[in-house]
């Protein structure tokens, strides 16, 4: 009996392990673990697979803030009770301070309940009331995940293609706002990205040393937009421009950051959010910096087609030229041509991005030409050239519409197979 005991006790507490005292009663309420379990409901949790912290589970439960027990209330072995007590203290300590955090940063100040869920890499934070998915309407809380398990897809994604792990990464967890009014993200924004409040729907912080480090304990990382009619009317338009701004976040995560890429490489920055807008989307939608307003395609939808029309002719920009230019500086043409070179890049090996991005916003901040030359052996004449066979044989002058996911060069199949997003317009 009493061996019994000591492991269920080491079972349950996976520590140290400790018997009851000798001299103590066993407890029927607890079987003498500490614990009682808390009535969580099975549709209670349909959602929360996925997720650490969700504050509608931490609303539903306040004895346990979502946890799924809590102290022994009448324990006849105060020892075993004692030790569940401490251990409850800690992580419930831990939930309640989150809560707060997250409420005193937007609930307080908006004055809405929105939902707050913490998952491995994101704090989303979701305040549109209802969402319409495919055929089906969405609350809140159902929406809020979805949206949390399309930010982790993502961030999956994102890793897959340029075939890295964590440890290649800051694993900074990035904090995501999305708000349905438009006077709450100007009441958010500038205390959580230091900038906006103004026109626009979105702004970002990517950086560190910011408000959202000392909120958060993440390095600084945040994307906070409201749900503006003119540019997103449906789930389809929102997770696209999602995608491309948390597209933005991810990749200044990898490898070293010590400046990001934003002023310096503009054809990186865009580029590879334009390539993942197309890859999972078709036709971009989302145009970044101070200047952005209604987007607007050089030549029309189709970028295969303008870019490759382009290289027939023999009448595309000079890559030395735009290079150069920071985000702010791209206009309507360069922007398609940035995308191309980065997805002529993606194409030839995706593994040897993540290298080029660490030469270039790390401590060294190589230009453009040594960053290739050094992560992909290419001088600045063999990548033009290279891209220029490379759009003549891959892109095509017909018309498309949907996502293009091309394979790259020597692959049967593409990394992020089954992690692309299967949404369609509605
Ligand atoms: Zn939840
Ligand atoms: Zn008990
Ligand atoms: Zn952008």
């Amino acid at each position: 009996m009493r061996l019994s005991l000591a492991l269920v006790t080491a079972f349950v507490f996976g520590g140290p392990t400790f018997a009851q005292d000798p001299s103590e009663d066993l407890c029927p309420d607890c079987h003498t673990t500490g614990r009682i379990d808390v009535d969580i409901k099975p549709q209670e949790t349909e959602f929360e697979q996925n997720c650490r912290k969700c504050s509608e589970q931490m609303r539903a439960h306040p004895e346990s803030l979502g946890l799924p027990w809590i102290p022994c209330p009448k324990c006849r072995t105060p020892s075993v009770q004692a030790r569940a007590q401490r251990e409850f203290d800690g992580e419930f300590g831990k939930r309640k301070a989150w809560l707060e955090a997250r409420e005193a940063e937007v609930d307080s100040r908006t004055k809405s309940t929105p939902v707050h869920i913490e998952t491995e890499h994101f704090v989303l934070t979701w305040d549109i009331p209802k969402l319409q998915v495919g055929r089906v309407y969405y609350d809140k809380h159902k929406a809020a995940h979805l949206y949390a398990d399309r930010l982790e897809l993502l961030l999956r994604q994102t890793h897959a293609l340029l075939g890295i792990s964590e440890s290649e990464t800051n694993r900074t967890q990035h904090r995501v706002v999305i708000l349905e009014l438009q006077k709450h993200w100007q009441q958010i924004a500038p205390l959580m990205t230091n900038q906006g409040g103004g026109g626009g729907n979105g702004t970002s912080l990517i950086g560190t040393g910011s408000y959202v480090a000392e909120a958060t304990g993440a390095k600084g990382s945040c994307h906070i937009m409201w749900l503006d009619k003119k540019e997103i009317r449906e789930d389809f338009d929102l997770y696209q421009t999602l995608t491309h701004r948390v597209s933005h976040h991810l990749v200044n995560d990898v490898r070293e950051h010590k400046w990001w890429l934003f002023q310096r490489y503009g054809w990186v920055y865009e580029g590879l959010s334009f390539y993942m807008e197309i890859r999972n989307f078709g036709p971009p939608r989302v145009r970044c910096g101070r200047e952005a307003g209604v987007f607007e395609h050089w030549k029309g939808k189709n970028w295969e087609k303008n870019v490759k029309a382009a290289v027939m002719a023999n009448e595309y920009p000079s890559f030395q030229e735009i290079l150069q230019k920071s985000v702010e500086d791209l206009n309507s043409r360069d922007v398609q041509f940035a995308w191309s070179w980065v997805d002529y890049l993606m194409w030839y090996d995706p593994t040897r991005m993540d290298e080029m991005l660490g030469l270039m916003k790390g401590e060294r901040q190589l230009a453009t030409r040594d960053a290739l030359k050094e992560a992909y052996d290419l001088t600045v004449p063999q990548f033009v050239e290279g891209w220029v066979e490379f759009v003549k044989n891959e892109y095509s002058l017909k018309p498309k519409d949907g996502p293009t996911a091309r394979i790259p060069r020597g692959r049967d199949k593409n990394p992020d197979d089954d992690l692309r997003p299967t949404i369609k317009p509605q």
